[in-house]
C-alpha cells in the first residue's frame, strides 16, 4: 500500500529525519487558520495523490501568504494522471541549495534490501541510472555500515549527515514494514539535509500490524471490493465487461493479457487464492457478478486448489442463480477428472487452453 507524502514524512520525522514541515487540508478554508504552524513566509502547495512526478504535472506550486488560497484552489480538484486531488499538503518553502536522492528497496532478486543514493536528486532516478550510472551509488544493505558508505561519499560535504539519514531511513523502513522508502529530493538547505518529499510503500502482508493505515485503504475501496476483502479474496475492479476468476496472481495477470490480446476488456478480476473451498468459489462468483459483466472467464490451474471444489462451487452458484451471460471455463490440475465430471453432469463445457477461452469469450461478448 502506498502512503501519501505527509504520512511517509510523519514516519521519517518520528525516526529523527528532518522534514519539510506542512499540514494536510481538504479545503481552502482550513488554510489561513493553520498557517501560523509553519515557520515560513513562503509556501509550497503539494497535491496529496499517489502518482509520482507531481512537480512536472502542476501538482506542486509555490505560494505566498497573499496568493496561497488561489494556488490551493488551482490544485484542489485537479486531475493528476487520472487521480483526482481531494487533499493538499501546505508546506514551508525551503531554500534549496541542492537535491539528493536516497532510497531503500526490497530487492527480490538479491533476496535483501538495496540502498540507492545519488548526489543528483530531484530527477528521474531510473533515467540517471541509465545515462550516468557512476552518479548512482547502489549497495546491498547487508554491506552497509556508516564507514562503508562514508568511503563511497568521500569528499562530499554533507557525507556525515547523509549517512545518519540512511540509518534513520533504514529504521523507518523496518518499523513500518515497508518494501520501499524513498526521499526525493533530500534537500540540501542552510539548515542541513531535509526530506522534502516521501515515498513509502507498506508491504500489504504486514498491514494488519498497521491499523492506522488500513482505515485509509478501506475508504479507497469500492463497495464490491470491500465485500471481497471480507470474503478473503483478492478482487480488483476494472472498467471493461468480462469478469475473470482465476487462482494465483500470475495466472490472473496472464488471463488479463490474453483477454486484451483478443481485443476484450476485463470488467474485474478475482483471485480465489490457493486451496479455495467450494463456498469460496461460490462467493467469488457472487462478487464478480455484481459488476454486471457481459461475459465471464473462469481460469483455474489446480495445485493446492482442487478442481472438484471449484467445479462444485460453480454448480452450487448456478443452482441458485442463473448465469445469463456467456461463460468459458478452463479447469486443469489437481482433481481435474473429478472436476470435469461434475461440470459435465451439469452441462457446463470447458475448453483446454487459456488462449481458446480468451478468444471465445471476447467473440461472444462483442
Ligand atoms: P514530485 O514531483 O511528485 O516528486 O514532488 P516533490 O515533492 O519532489 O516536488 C517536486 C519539486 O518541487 C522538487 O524536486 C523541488 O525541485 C521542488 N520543491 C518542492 N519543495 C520545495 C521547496 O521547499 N523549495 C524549493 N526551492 N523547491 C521545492
Ligand atoms: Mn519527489
Amino acid at each position: 500500500m502506498k502512503l501519501k507524502e505527509y504520512q511517509g514524512k510523519a514516519i521519517f520525522k518520528k525516526n529523527g529525519i528532518r522534514i519539510q514541515e506542512g499540514f494536510p487540508v481538504n479545503s481552502v478554508d482550513e488554510i489561513q487558520g493553520k498557517l501560523s504552524e509553519l515557520d515560513s513566509s513562503e509556501y509550497v502547495i503539494k497535491a496529496q495523490v499517489l502518482v509520482g512526478g507531481r512537480g512536472k504535472s502542476g501538482g506542486v506550486k509555490f505560494a505566498t501568504k497573499e496568493d496561497i488560497e488561489d494556488v490551493a484552489k488551482s490544485i484542489l480538484g485537479m486531475d493528476l494522471k487520472g487521480e483526482k486531488v481531494d487533499q493538499i499538503l501546505v508546506c514551508e518553502k525551503l531554500d534549496f541549495l541542492g537535491e539528493l536522492y536516497v532510497s531503500i528497496v526490497v530487492n527480490r532478486v538479491e533476496k535483501g534490501l538495496t540502498l540507492i543514493v545519488s548526489l543528483e536528486g530531484g530527477v528521474d532516478i531510473e533515467e540517471l541510472a541509465k545515462t550516468s550510472p557512476s552518479k548512482v551509488i547502489k549497495m546491498p544493505m547487508s554491506e552497509f555500515s556508516p564507514g562503508s558508505l562514508m568511503e563511497k561519499l568521500k569528499g562530499f560535504e554533507h557525507a556525515t549527515e547523509l549517512v545518519e539519514i540512511v540509518e534513520k531511513l533504514a529504521k523507518s523502513m523496518v518499523e513500518s514494514d515497508a518494501e520501499l522508502v524513498e526521499i526525493n529530493p533530500l534537500a540540501i538547505t542552510p539548515k542541513g539535509l531535509v526530506a522534502a518529499d516521501s515515498k513509502v510503500i507498506i508491504d500489504d502482508n504486514a498491514l494488519f500490524r498497521h491499523p492506522e493505515f488500513t482505515s485509509q485503504k478501506e475508504s479507497e475501496l469500492t463497495p464490491i471490493e470491500k465485500e471481497a476483502n471480507k470474503a478473503g479474496v483478492a478482487y480488483v475492479e476494472l472498467d471493461g465487461n468480462i469478469a475473470i476468476i482465476g487462482n494465483g496472481a500470475g495466472l490472473v495477470m496472464a488471463t488479463l493479457d490474453a483477454i486484451g490480446h483478443y481485443g476484450g476488456k476485463p470488467a474485474n478480476f478475482l483471485d480465489v487464492g490457493g486451496g479455495a473451498s467450494v463456498e469460496k468459489m461460490e462467493k467469488s462468483l457472487e462478487i464478480c457478478m455484481k459488476k454486471d459483466p457481459k461475459g465471464i472467464f473462469i481460469n483455474i490451474f489446480g495445485g493446492i486448489t482442487r478442481c472438484d471444489n471449484i467445479a462444485q462451487g460453480l454448480v452450487d452458484y448456478i443452482s441458485k442463480n442463473e448465469i445469463k451471460i456467456p461463460m468459458v471455463v478452463r479447469l486443469i490440475g489437481t482433481n481435474e477428472a473429478e472436476g470435469q465430471k461434475i461440470l459435465t453432469e451439469n452441462k457446463i463445457d470447458t475448453l483446454a487452453t487459456m488462449g481458446e477461452c480468451a478468444e471465445k469469450i471476447v467473440s461472444l461478448v462483442k
